[in-house]
């Protein structure tokens, strides 16, 4: 399948496609004993996720474990789906974004608020989950691989309260969700993900400090792909976090209301981006899963918070 990328260490990228869309949206499919699904995509994704895994030869008694990072729905919008697809998975996910699965109302209620028209066909619709087949996971759990090979996750919130990062015991991937920001592989370009409403720096910072401990061989994006250079990929992050955060203070400082800030923040990091500064059509996945008026909100939503 084209749209299939073995990584090595029986790991392969699947390439979601997002209301169409290709190289925005990866899940992975971990083989073994007990296959393993890492991120379903959205609601309109699940069919092109069930046909690579079974052009990798999972059937549907043959998936054991569905995971996601979080539960945003260019994450988590095809588990219900997946989970009809394959009735013995059991479906793992935070604690904090456990009920959201298995009933989606007010999930989808508060994205139809943000996204209106939009979010049939960017995302479709989340579908429940029975939530005897979902497994709540606490500041860290563990997934059994098979052959004494585990995913460890590790509680890692600040992009969102529901957010885990994942560590294969046989490669050092390490599954970062959204929490290191997004990744361009086109240009190498990495920024910030910072919507509301639980975007908090300190709490981000602390979950990039968290991975770097952790000291993984590979990390493995979800918007988009593996990057083998991981400390300097997670310093990056850390600094576009602060400098977002820093011009956002200053836009606000200077009074600015929310579209003028957005344009404040968007022409002063700007240059920072290829992808920008090429005005290159890559860049229309920055403003898909990270736009400066998302980013923005969600930094403004934070400082409102902060007590003065
Ligand atoms: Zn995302």
């Amino acid at each position: 399948m084209d749209n299939v990328t073995p990584l090595g260490g029986d790991v392969y990228e699947i390439d979601t496609r997002m209301a169409g869309y290709s190289g925005i949206t990866a899940g992975y499919l971990i083989l073994g004993d007990r296959p393993c699904l890492v991120e379903t995509g959205t609601s309109t994704s699940a069919p092109v996720v069930r046909d690579a895994l079974s052009s990798l030869g999972v059937g549907p008694d043959d998936l054991a474990t569905v995971v996601v990072t979080h539960i945003h729905l260019d994450h988590a919008g095809g588990v219900g789906d997946i989970a009809g697809y394959y009735p013995s998975a059991e479906i793992v996910v935070h604690e904090k974004g456990a009920r959201h699965l298995a009933d989606p109302s007010r999930l989808m209620a508060s994205a139809k608020m943000v996204w209106g028209d939009k979010l049939d066909v960017l995302f479709g619709t989340l579908a429940p989950t029975d939530a005897a087949r979902i497994r709540a996971l606490g500041d860290t759990g563990t997934i059994d691989l098979g052959n004494g090979r585990t995913l460890a996750s590790h509680y890692s919130p600040g992009h969102a309260k529901h957010h885990v990062g994942l560590l294969d015991s046989h490669t050092g991937d390490l599954y970062v969700g959204d929490a290191a920001g997004v990744y361009l592989p086109e240009t190498g370009d990495l920024r910030p993900a910072t919507p509301p409403p639980d975007f908090d720096l300190d709490v981000a910072l602390g979950s990039i400090a968290l991975f770097t401990a952790l000291q993984p061989q590979r990390l493995l994006f979800s918007h988009y792909g593996p990057v083998d250079d991981v400390s300097p990929i997670l310093e990056r992050s850390a600094e576009e976090l602060r400098i977002w955060v820093d011009l956002t203070k200053q836009a606000r400082a200077e009074g600015l209301d929310l579209d003028h800030a957005v344009a404040m923040v968007r022409e002063r990091t700007r240059e920072r981006y290829a992808a920008l500064r090429a005005g290159d059509a890559t860049a229309e996945q920055f403003e898909l899963l990270s736009g400066a008026p998302s980013n923005v909100a969600g930094i403004m939503h934070w400082l409102d918070l902060i007590p003065r």
